[in-house]
């Protein structure tokens, strides 16, 4: 196994693993670890040469940094990816993956990411303690989703209060798109607090399934943007926020657990000009993290001290608007100041 390291400016350490044995071609992105060690999930995906597979690992690491520093987990930001086809994946690679992930003695701690499920995490823990999700069962904290979406329901709690003056859901429209995993469990906390739920999925059948169980109404995913709403929570793919969408947006605050939801930052902006409250992604979404990050406690993880912080993300909201309110930025700008703000507090008290 050969590990030579790539230097990047900004980043605290990007390692590159070729190991002929298993075939393992990887990259691990070390960020930030100022608030603590490296986390962030492992992905696998074809990439179409190494430099492409670079600029993802590096990207996604910083946003785990400032996700991070904004949910107050304790940690830095990291994240790996494996180059190759998730076809070919094999017992021997992830066990490679591991020993990669272990010569970094705990400066990386990996987690499942997109094409990597707890099976292949199971192998790299052979060679590794770094690694965090597992389930219950395995020591770990068991499936994220229901942790993001209480998150997100108690994100929406400081929305509603920015932008309409009082935190009750009674007799609010919420728009969700994507009723999976989270966006699914969204919808039944919403329900429960009162609010008037719309719900639209590319699955029609989940649709109908869950409007027929909860009273929620259905609308087909072509024409969601047509439905006038209080609150729209894209909770299905990022880049909803773009050119195209934004003339035909009718609703007054957008709060949704779906990834990068802005194409650009400028679509930031235009939210903000258009009167339209963001809270943005990577704070409302951060459920998962928090819950994750307890798995790390000295006496392991302990629930119900992950969902007291998790409900702090209401809190790190109320904080991004006020310093949107103060500076007068966008809430996308105002996010990452409050990251950059607690890395640098955390810089001068290492200092100390
Ligand atoms: P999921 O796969 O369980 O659910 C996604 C849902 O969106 C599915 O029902 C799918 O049919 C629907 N969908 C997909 N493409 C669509 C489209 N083009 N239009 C309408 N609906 C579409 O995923 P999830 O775990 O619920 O995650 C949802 C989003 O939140 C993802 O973007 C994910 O990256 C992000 N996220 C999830 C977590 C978590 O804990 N699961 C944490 C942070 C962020």
């Amino acid at each position: 196994m050969q590990i030579s390291e790539i230097r990047v400016d900004g980043y605290e350490k990007v390692v590159r693993c070729l190991d002929a044995a298993t075939g393992l071609h990887a990259l691990i992105a070390v960020h930030d670890t100022t608030l603590g060690p490296s986390l962030g999930g492992m992905r696998m995906l074809h990439y179409a040469n190494e430099e492409e597979a670079l600029f993802d690992v590096l990207r996604l690491s910083k946003g785990m940094t400032y996700k991070s520093a904004v949910a107050d987990t304790g940690l830095g930001g990291g994240k790996s990816v494996v180059l190759g086809d998730p076809k070919n994946k094999s017992e021997a690679l992830f066990a490679a993956m591991g020993r990669f992930v272990d010569s970094l003695g705990g400066k990386y701690i990996t987690a499942e990411d997109m094409n990597i499920g707890i099976g292949d995490l199971l192998q790299v823990r052979k060679a590794t303690k770094w690694v965090t999700g597992l389930s219950r069962e395995q020591g770990g904290s068991g499936n994220p989703s229901p942790y993001t979406a209480h998150g997100a329901f108690h994100g929406m709690r400081a929305v509603l209060e920015e932008r309409f003056g009082g935190p009750s859901f009674a007799g609010k429209r919420v728009l969700i798109q994507g009723v999976g995993a989270v966006g699914g469990r969204l919808a039944e906390l919403l329900k429960g607090a009162g609010a008037h739920v719309t719900i639209c999925d590319i699955n029609e059948a989940r649709v109908q399934e869950l409007c027929n169980k909860h009273g929620y109404e259905g609308v087909a995913d072509s024409k969601h943007l047509e439905v006038a709403c209080d609150v729209y929570a894209p909770c299905a793919r990022g880049a909803t926020i773009n050119d195209h969408t934004l003339p035909k947006l009718k609703c007054k605050a957008i709060a949704g657990v779906a990834n990068n939801q802005l194409l650009e930052p400028r679509h930031g902006d235009a939210l903000r000009e258009k009167g339209i409250l963001y809270a943005p992604d990577y704070v409302i979404n951060a459920g998962g993290i928090i819950n994750v990050s307890f798995e790390l406690l000295p006496g392991g993880y302990d629930e119900a001290r992950a969902v007291a912080k998790i409900e702090r993300i209401y809190d790190n909201l109320k904080q991004v608007f006020a310093i949107a309110r103060e500076q007068k930025v966008s809430t996308h700008i105002a996010a990452d100041r409050l990251a950059e703000q607690r890395i640098a507090a955390g810089r001068k008290h290492a200092k100390v």
